[in-house]
């Protein structure tokens, strides 16, 4: 299975490399009756793609892996900051109700809890604001800090993670979302600052966009 759309002539230069390798770009297009310049974008995309390897002054190997290898290797390159989104957050003192309210003008599933030094406290999911609304209580008077699921219960990440340990996260955790966080030492204690958000709809994104990426 190929994964990556290549066409004629990259097929007969893979074909070539294979049965002749290693081989000079010249040689190659001496065999297709063709121009070493000609050629030139073919062979990058073929080396760039992971197909074919290049050595100075020897020439190009086949590397002998399949697309789904490729395909599989470009997956787990992926990392947060690429897909991540701007987190929404709320103070430790707003009210379940203002919770609920920005949750709707938002258009997002989680909400990050935050302190006056805007370091993370808590989070907030959907199911969070359901479970306090059905009760008796008087959502405009029930700070969120009381709901929320607070430190050190939280799971998060970095910017610099990979996207595949993020997405295993999300299923081992059973969690939609993570913060992207930075941590910051304040009075000999480690604190984080919430920088971005990361959720499934993030991965989903990162899965579609690799389905049909062109060769870079
Ligand atoms: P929902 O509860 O709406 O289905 P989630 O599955 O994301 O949404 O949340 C399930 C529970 O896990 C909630 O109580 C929520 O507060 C908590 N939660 C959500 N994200 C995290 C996280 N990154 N770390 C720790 N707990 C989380």
């Amino acid at each position: 299975m190929r994964t990556i759309e290549l066409n004629q002539r990259q097929e007969l230069i893979l074909q070539i490399v294979k049965d002749n390798g290693p081989i000079t770009g010249e040689q190659i297009a001496e065999k297709l009756s063709l121009t070493r310049a000609t050629l030139r974008p073919d062979l990058a995309i073929l080396t760039m793609a992971g197909f074919l390897d290049a050595r100075p002054r020897v020439g190009y190997f086949y590397t002998g892996k399949t697309g789904a290898q490729l395909f599989s290797e470009r997956l787990r390159k992926l990392t947060v900051k690429d897909f991540q989104s701007l987190p929404v957050v709320v103070n430790e003192s707003s009210s379940v109700y203002d919770a609920i309210v920005t949750m709707f003008l938002e258009d997002v599933g989680t909400l990050f809890v935050v302190n006056a030094e805007a370091h993370l406290v808590g989070i907030l999911s959907r199911k969070d604001l359901l479970r306090a609304s059905i009760g008796k209580q008087d959502l405009q008077s029930v700070p969120v800090s009381i709901i929320m699921t607070r430190m050190p219960n939280i799971t998060m990440c970095a910017s610099d993670d990979l996207l595949i340990d993020v997405a295993s996260l999300l299923i081992s955790k059973q969690i939609d979302g993570l913060p992207v966080v930075r941590e910051v030492k304040m009075d000999n204690a480690v604190k984080y600052e919430v920088l971005g958000r990361i959720t499934k709809t993030n991965i989903t994104k990162a899965f579609v966009q690799m389905a049909s990426d062109e060769i870079h």
